[in-house]
């Protein structure tokens, strides 16, 4: 990326014209913003184009999660954020928690009857509070898209809603992710 800064000589205006983001002065081509410089070698323009401005994290965003701890009420979780198309986000922090009762709709009474840790899940910020960020894999199109077999540690394949290891037969149950297709 050829990142350029405001005020930075880009090129006399003799070589190219300027674009979008570039201004002229005494026959010199500078760049007004920061940006990533191109040049269009059709029309001999040197345009600015700005970088994706981060957002901050927010509720409602897609994450992906690793099962970290279990707890009786909640679970910790390793996250990252998923950025959409032309969007970057700004996340300041790698973990999140997750709880019991944002496993499913109705009542969870643990969770090793749902997820493990070593889990990765597909899950949605529910909320960012000042103690910390919450996760949610209660709507059907989230939960657990990887699960380890608890006997063997070989990679569960998922078979609808269940979760049956291809080494040792071992079934296992899991709060997983359907797709809505
Ligand atoms: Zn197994």
């Amino acid at each position: 990326m050829d990142l350029v800064f405001p005020g930075e000589l880009l090129a006399t205006s003799e070589e190219c014209v300027g674009g979008k983001g570039v201004f002229e002065e005494d026959g010199r081509l500078f760049a007004a913003v920061e940006g990533k410089r191109s040049l269009d070698s059709r029309t001999r323009s040197v345009v600015i184009s700005a970088p994706l401005q981060a957002r901050p994290l927010a509720a409602g965003d897609y994450v992906y999660g690793l099962v970290h701890d279990l707890y009786d009420s909640v679970a910790l979780m390793e996250f990252h954020a998923v950025s959409g198309e032309g969007e970057r986000i700004a996340q300041h922090n790698n973990y999140a928690y997750l709880r019991i009762s944002e496993i499913q709709r109705g009542y969870t009474e643990q969770f090793r009857d749902w997820l493990r840790i070593g889990d990765v899940v597909k899950a949605r910020i529910k909320e960012i509070t000042s103690l910390g960020i919450y996760l949610t894999i209660a709507d059907s199109e989230l939960g657990v898209i990887r699960g380890f077999c608890t006997q063997c540690k070989t990679e569960l394949e998922q078979r609808g809603r269940v979760m049956v290891c291809p080494a040792c037969g071992n079934k296992e149950q899991r709060k997983t992710a359907v797709s809505r297709a």
